[in-house]
């Protein structure tokens, strides 16, 4: 491949989420000229709104089981697990390492799926330990129904801060920014594009814009809310590590419990999984399922009973960008367009493998094209 091509190859990155940003920042360490563009920008994205606990694949909210699909976001998880684990000792990147407690209603060893996945995490993340009695030694309720546990160091991401670290490292590095709203459907208007900021590359990372930008009917909604709890250690015993019990997809009712500190003084609790709902105008006061995971949490947590609610934000509402194949990371045949959208539940924990494969795709592109656009051609 031809460096100096590489070095100077001009890339427009849609989108300014935790996928857009971390690519765009990719992108510029590998020698490209990124313009990151979006419509919105941290606070006003899904991102922001995410838990951003990094787990194994499937994670807790999610619906994927098809091997095929999950053998990719394994390694995308994985190399995202070593760059936060890098990003937790930066000071200012929001990143923190912490416990994070999984709880099985059935032992892991009768479940199949369950069994194949703990056996595959044990060795690759830090401080592994699997035994029942983790429920007892947490304070979880005996009659939560809960009867296996395991647990380990994983990332948990601080949205608002890390969102506006990977914007100023990006911004540092020498990305530009536009806000702007892209046309659709992207195809038809990739040579205006191209000629509009004199790019010679496209890279979309849109999330849920993706239903129209990329023409994608596979990819839809699913609607979460995470509860925001003063974790200051004043009305309650500070929580310190994560506690999770995945979504039963085939129970009607909402039974996902989902424990999460950020920062140093608000705790989150979720969550709700709801398809092919759009609007976010639901709220703490007036939506059942949302007051519901309060007393889930609750009751598994009995020490949250004294929780306070953060009063300025009681609640976030978003939409995960789910698609059924999982995450589509791909360059477009015939186009000089890359995909990176569709990541479901686990756009953090996805985005550095994502973007990493991105940036190998990049290579392959622009070692291969002319580059009509581009400054450095
Ligand atoms: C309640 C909840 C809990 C979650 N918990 C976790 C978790 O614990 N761990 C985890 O890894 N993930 C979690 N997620 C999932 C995570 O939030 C998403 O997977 C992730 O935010 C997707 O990032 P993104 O950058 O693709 O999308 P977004 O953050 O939505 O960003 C999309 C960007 O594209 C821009 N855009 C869209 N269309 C256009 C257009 N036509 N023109 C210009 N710009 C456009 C938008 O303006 C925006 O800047 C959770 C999500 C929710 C809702």
């Amino acid at each position: 491949m031809n460096f100096s091509k590489r070095a100077n190859g001009r890339v427009l990155v849609i989108g300014a989420g935790v996928v857009g940003l971390t690519t765009a920042l990719c992108l510029r360490r590998r020698g490209f000229q990124p313009i990151v563009v979006a419509e919105k920008f941290a606070p006003e994205t899904t991102s922001n709104v995410a838990g951003a606990l990094w787990e194994w694949p499937p994670s807790v909210c999610g619906r994927h089981h098809d091997e095929r699909l999950l053998d990719h976001a394994k390694t995308w998880s994985m190399e995202s697990y070593r760059e936060f684990e890098r990003l937790a000792t930066q000071p200012g990147s929001g990143v923190t390492l912490r416990t994070a407690v999984f709880y099985f209603k059935q032992p892991v060893a009768d479940n199949a799926l369950e069994w194949a996945k703990m056996n595959e995490l044990k060795h690759r993340v830090r401080a592994f330990r699997h035994s029942p009695e983790l429920i007892t030694e947490y304070g979880i309720s005996p009659k939560s129904g809960v009867v296996d546990a395991y647990e380990m160091r994983a990332p948990t991401i601080d949205t608002d801060r890390y969102m506006a670290w990977l914007k100023q490292e990006a911004t540092t590095a020498g990305c530009a920014f536009v806000q702007k709203r892209i046309p659709s459907p992207l195809r038809e208007h990739e040579d205006t594009l191209r000629r509009q900021f004199g790019v010679d590359a496209i890279v979309n990372c849109s999330g849920l814009g993706s239903v129209a930008l990329a023409a994608d009917d596979s990819l839809s909604p699913h609607r979460g809310a995470l509860i925001r709890v003063r974790n200051d250690g004043k009305t309650m015993p500070r929580v310190e590590r994560a506690h999770c019990v995945a979504n039963d997809p085939s129970q009607e009712d909402q039974d996902m419990v989902f424990i999460v500190p950020r920062g140093e003084d608000t705790l989150l609790l979720g969550g709700l999984v709801e398809a092919d709902e759009w609007r976010t105008d639901i709220n703490l006061r007036n939506y059942a399922p949302i007051q519901r995971i309060l007393e889930r949490c609750t009751a598994f947590l009995p020490a949250l009973s004294s929780a306070s609610i953060d009063p300025i934000e009681p609640a976030r509402v978003g939409l995960r960008p789910f698609r059924e194949q999982n995450a589509r990371v791909e360059h477009e045949t015939g186009t000089s367009i890359i995909h990176n959208y569709g990541h479901g539940g686990s756009g953090v924990t996805l985005s550095w493998g994502c973007a990493f494969q991105v940036a190998d795709l990049m290579d392959e592109l622009l070692g291969q094209q002319t580059l009509a656009y581009g400054t450095g051609a």
